[in-house]
């Protein structure tokens, strides 16, 4: 796989050929596998095989970010130093999405920017205390909802979209995607498609497969662009209890890394709470640097 040759802006103009091979997993520093190689089901970032950190892509990354700043005393109320403050959204988006074709996949977004983007996942723990975390902190999440996880109180996320957070799509009922055939693909990612669209009042615009399964299978790829969703969206870190799992040999965080976690309480976290997870990561965040951007302030959805 090549791993510098990463344009999304050449990619989108060279058609689903080139798309489907661009599609490694993190790639900004050329660390990580391509997440769909050799196909493991694992919530675990997947060991880098890749050989070599080359410092030469990082410096050209943007060093400085700007101080801290945000509302101290609400970051105190959680034991936690403030994150950086995210820089403006860009203002021309390094991902563009297209209404028809074929649909990109990525596990980071190129910038300059010292941000990275958290994404949460399934919906399993639905901890009011979260809730309150991220009305006092604000900082931006991503949702990808598991239809069968949260049906049974959709409402629990409806205040974290209120916050301006985005719901998106992560299939009916957690089937490993590359273990299906099309038709159940099909189902699974349109049935939670009208779903989700039913519930929160607006279509989701991302799919993740469960464990990154099956991502750069054309037959994946062909079932997402049916139901709704315009692009894939994989992840460079895996929030574990305490800290990450990265994919990058370096275990470092790298500009426009993408970060999963996922809805998760004291039964999975050894008795550690949504909260003190989510704040783990936070603080994981916080010493390395970045700040906590929103992923679709860089993603410029299709047309109209
Ligand atoms: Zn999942």
């Amino acid at each position: 796989m090549k791993k510098y040759g990463r344009s999304r802006t050449k990619t989108y103009a060279v058609g689903a050929l080139a798309l489907l091979a661009a599609a490694t997993g993190c790639g900004s520093s050329g660390g990580g596998t391509p997440a769909a190689a050799g196909g493991t089901p694992s919530t675990a970032a997947h060991p880098s095989g890749g050989g070599a950190q080359t410092p030469a892509a990082a410096a050209a990354t943007t060093p400085a970010a700007p101080p801290a700043a945000g509302d101290p005393a609400a970051w105190a109320k959680w034991n936690l130093k403030p994150l950086a403050p995210a820089p403006a959204a860009p203002a021309d988006k390094p991902i563009k999405l297209e209404r028809t074709g074929t649909v990109p996949v990525f596990s980071d977004v190129k910038t300059a920017d010292k941000v990275v983007f958290i994404t949460i996942d399934d919906g399993a723990e639905k901890d009011p205390k979260f809730v309150e975390m991220l009305t006092d902190l604000k900082v931006p999440v991503s949702m990808f909802l598991t239809r069968d996880i949260v049906k049974d109180n959709y409402g629990y996320f409806k205040p974290l979209q209120a916050l301006g957070n985005h719901i998106h799509n992560h299939t009916v009922d957690h089937a490993q995607m590359s273990k299906v055939p099309p038709e159940k693909q099909k189902s699974e990612i349109c049935d939670a498609q009208s779903a989700l669209t039913q519930q929160y009042g607006t279509a989701p615009l991302l799919f993740r497969p469960p464990y990154g399964d099956g991502a750069n299978t054309p037959a994946l790829n062909g079932s997402v662009q049916q139901c709704g969703p315009r692009a894939i969206v994989l992840w460079c870190e895996s929030m574990q209890i305490h800290d990450m799992q990265y994919q990058a040999a370096d275990k470092k965080l790298k500009p426009g890394d993408i970060v999963l976690a996922h809805f998760r309480g004291p039964k999975d976290l050894k008795g550690e709470t949504m909260t003190q997870m989510f704040g783990e990561m936070l603080a994981r965040i916080q010493e390395q640097g970045f700040a906590v951007a929103r992923l679709e302030d860089y993603i410029q959805a299709p047309p109209a």
